[in-house]
């Protein structure tokens, strides 16, 4: 199933519509971060409810529903940084996953399907990495990799906004809307195996990046492994998992379209920061 943010808060999708999951949410006194947690940490029951009540919840027509980023604020976002062979050598890096680790990037950073990438600089190479994300179902800690898949809610799309210079990676790829998330969160039980997804990335119409998940160094089990061996992983965490070769600049008016099988297509615009980041002196 596709579990949306519809106009702020959880849904559903069934058919052509989005199920309104808020009267299956008492108790989280409008919470909406805790009520996506919820969802995501309890989605096996929460389902048997949608099921059996399907008919008295209410439902309103997709296409009149803005989709908002399907984890608004994820308790964390780990992040794969060199994950595939491929974009190891364009980057002409020593390292990979294996010997780097993983990086947080700021739960601040995200913004939803149609939403723009504020670019903090003008004179700064900011690139795009089309990435397929991981969403924790269930808290995890110390998870051996041949059992990762009960932990693992589901996926979405999520591009990893990169900012190239000097400065620590997680600041250079946690300026607020550096993480474009979405445009939902497709159950793992519908998605399968992850470790052979094709994923692309366009921008301006032009294929950039076109690459398949079985190029992961690192694969999903492998990462929540990893992941869960560093710190423990709570119901909503996002983990994104490296992208393939073709990352390159994206600039103000550009339009980005990311698509992986069984996950769906998610499209962000590109503008400059009317306010442009002091915090950073410039290179
Ligand atoms: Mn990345």
């Amino acid at each position: 199933m596709k579990l949306v943010n519809a106009d702020g808060w959880p849904g559903v999708i069934d058919g052509d519509h989005v199920i309104d999951l808020r009267p299956l949410l008492t108790g989280l006194d409008g919470d909406r971060a805790a009520s996506f947690r919820h969802v995501m940490a309890h989605w096996d029951r929460l389902s048997d409810d949608v099921l059996d009540g399907r008919g008295a919840l209410p439902r309103t027509p997709l296409a009149a529903i803005h989709l908002g980023p399907p984890v608004p604020r994820p308790g964390k976002i780990l992040a794969a940084p060199v994950n595939y062979e491929t974009h190891r050598r364009e980057m002409g890096s020593e390292h990979t996953v294996r010997t780097l680790g993983l990086f947080l990037k700021a739960p601040s950073s995200v913004i939803g399907p149609g939403d723009d990438i504020l670019l903090p600089y003008d004179d700064r190479r900011i690139d795009h990495e089309g990435e397929l994300a991981v969403v924790i179902g269930k808290t995890a800690r110390d998870v051996p990799a041949d059992e990762a898949g009960a932990y693992i809610r589901g996926y979405t799309g999520l591009i990893d906004v990169t900012m190239r210079g000097p400065e620590e990676r997680s600041a250079r790829k946690s300026f607020d809307t550096f993480t474009p998330l979405g445009p939902w969160v497709v159950t793992a039980d519908e998605v399968g195996d992850p470790n052979d997804l094709r994923l692309r990335l366009w921008v301006e119409g032009d294929l950039r990046q076109d690459d398949r998940t079985a190029g992961l160094i690192l694969g999903v089990p492998e990462l929540v492994a990893l992941a869960s061996s560093m710190m423990t992983l709570e119901p909503g965490d996002v983990l994104a998992t490296g992208t393939p070769a073709g990352v390159g600049p994206i600039r103000p008016g550009d339009r980005l379209v990311l698509e992986i099988d069984r996950i769906g297509r998610l499209e962000v615009g590109v503008a400059l920061r009317e306010r442009s980041g002091q915090l950073l002196r410039r290179t």
